[in-house]
């Protein structure tokens, strides 16, 4: 029924997270009626996303260049360290100015069951950067998600590093976080009290 040009842009756009065909259509023809300018403005910027943002060498945050911002950032607390399984994560715990560590981005959370084992994450980087460290790395904050996959990961993480810098308090996230929601999604006064309230595990 559609041109092929326009129905390649429909599955194009359907393929993106929570956009079904319906809605993929109506970006379809939102982009088919926007003036060229406007049009080439969204081509280019995804266009330059893939071409200039990279992870970060430490943390693997997105970046822009080798270092992201907040890796670069001489301010921050280098003592402190946040594990987050997406770099979407770490933008809703930088949202509650409750953190002022560095972060560390796991591309992931373990999930035998989808065949992610603990080599398809940045967990053996993680080990390095605590074991490397100077100064030392005093606490390492489990920010995966409340989820399940989040919670075996949070507590893979805590018997490796238990085992690799015994003097190294782990923490957690205090509950109050919607159980089996994204990081992501949580409101910044939740996510701050969580952030406040952490323990050891
Ligand atoms: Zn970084």
């Amino acid at each position: 029924m559609l041109a092929p040009p326009v129905q390649r842009l429909v599955t194009e756009l359907g393929r993106l997270p929570g956009i079904g065909n319906r809605t993929a259509q109506r970006l379809a023809f939102h982009i088919l009626r926007a003036t060229p300018q406007d049009a080439n403005a969204l081509a280019d910027a995804i266009r330059e996303v893939k071409e200039r943002i990279g992870l970060c060498e430490v943390c693997f945050n997105l970046a822009e260049g080798p270092r992201c911002t907040i890796c670069s950032d001489e301010r921050r607390d280098t003592t402190l360290i946040c594990v987050v399984e997406e770099p979407g994560d770490v933008i809703p715990v930088e949202r509650t100015h409750e953190y002022r560590g560095l972060y560390h981005v796991l591309g992931g959370a373990l999930s035998p069951i989808d065949g992610v084992e603990p080599d398809d994450l940045k967990i053996a980087q993680l080990y390095t950067r605590v074991e490397g460290a100077d100064p030392r790395v005093s606490e390492v904050v489990l920010a995966t998600n409340p989820t399940t996959t989040g919670e075996a990961t949070a507590l893979h993480l805590a018997d490796g590093l238990r085992m690799r810098a015994p003097e190294l308090t782990v923490t957690r996230l205090a509950s109050g976080l919607p159980v089996g929601g994204d990081l992501e999604y949580a409101d910044e006064v939740t996510l701050g009290r969580a952030l406040a309230g952490r323990r050891a595990v």
